[in-house]
Parts: structure tokens; sequence; C-alpha cells
């Protein structure tokens, strides 16, 4: 599909700090947008339903799927996230750069039907410090802690499979990174 160069996935695993980072990208850079994605979790304390995720029932996630507006979906620790078909194919035809903070297997299945996107992996410097990080957030039980640190590994594990890596050590020089690699393929992507 045209407009594909513009689509950029990001993942990293919980807790690696990926979606502070693609906010101060999108604070340093309003030029590229943030896809809002659909979820049927529990929002946590602040989040804002139209900002942070679409909250859906499960019934309406459903409804959304069976009329294929939701380009790729999966289930994570137990609920459905997947991205709104509306959120991405205007942008790339309207030459906006987006970006999508996605998990793994749906990264996979972005890159399949737009293989002109680029696909992002951040990592966190250590499993210490991953584990440190979900701790420090306070926002989970001890036992979706266990459950996104497992995840997390298998999720590293994947990585190989994307086209760019950058570790998140330090909140800016990691979104300045992201930037750059978003840059190089404005400038010489494709665009077909
Ligand atoms: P959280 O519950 O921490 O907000 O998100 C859990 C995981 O789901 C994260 O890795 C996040 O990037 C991923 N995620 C969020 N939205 C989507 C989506 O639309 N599709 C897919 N495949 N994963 C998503």
């Amino acid at each position: 599909m045209k407009g594909e160069k513009y689509l950029f996935v990001v993942s990293g695993p919980s807790g690696t700090g990926k979606d502070t980072v693609v906010a101060r990208l999108l604070k340093n850079h309003p030029e590229i947008q943030h896809t809002v994605s659909a979820t049927t979790r529990t929002p946590r304390e602040g989040e804002k339903d139209g900002i942070n995720y679409h909250f859906m029932t499960i019934p309406d996630f459903e409804e959304h799927l069976s009329r294929d507006q939701i380009v790729e979906h999966t289930q994570y620790c137990g609920n459905y996230y997947g991205t709104l078909r509306s959120e991405i194919e205007g942008r790339m035809a309207a030459g906006i750069p987006v970006i999508l903070v996605i998990e793994v297997e749906g990264a996979g299945n972005i890159k399949r039907m737009y293989p002109g996107a680029t696909t992002i992996f951040i990592l966190p410097p250590d499993m210490a410090e991953l584990e440190r990080r979900l701790r420090n957030r306070g926002t989970e039980s001890e036992e979706t802690i266990q459950k996104r640190l497992k995840r997390a590994e298998t999720e590293i594990g994947r990585s190989v499979d994307y086209d760019e890596h950058v570790v998140n050590v330090q909140v800016e020089t990691c979104a300045e990174s992201l930037y750059s690699i978003i840059q190089f393929k404005l400038a010489h992507g494709k665009d077909e």
C-alpha cells in the first residue's frame, strides 16, 4: 500500500519505558502522530478513554473485528489489544508519520501486511533493570508482574526479527535515536 514508509512500529517488553520514550519523541517532534489502540483491559489510574486506549468491552471488540475495523489484534495477559484501521491508513495515505506501540505478535502481523513499515525494538539495559522499572510503576499485582517478566524474555528473544534496535538507558537519548531512525526512513525509504 502507498505510504507504508510512514508507518513505524515500536515494541519492547512491559516496563522497558517505551511509552515514556514515545511520549518524549512526540513532544519533541509533533509532526509525528501516535495511534490509539483498542483494548478490553481495564483502565489504569489516570488513563483516559480515547487518549491512552479506546477501552472496549469484549463484545464491542469482537464486533469491530467482525466488521474488519481492526487490522491486527492479539491477546496479551488475558485481554484483547488491537490496531484500528481508522488510526493508520488515512495517515499513511496523507504522508503523516505514524507510530504504533504494540507487542511482538502484532508487530510481525503489521510487517507482513505493510512490508514497507519499519519495526523498532526498545530494549531495557538488562533484565534486573526491567524488573526494577516494572515494580516501580506500582500499578500491577505480583501475579501480573511475573506474567509480564516471563513474557518479556520471550519478546526479547523475538527482537531479532525487528529492523532496528534501541536500548533505553536514558529517555531523551532513546527518543532522539528513534527520531534518527524515522528521519532516515522518511528521507530514503521507498514510497510504494
Ligand atoms: P499495556 O497493558 O501495558 O498497556 O499493554 C500491554 C501490551 O500490549 C504492550 O506490549 C503494548 O504495546 C501492547 N499493545 C497495545 N496496543 C496494542 C495493539 O493495538 N496491538 C497489539 N498487538 N499490541 C498492543
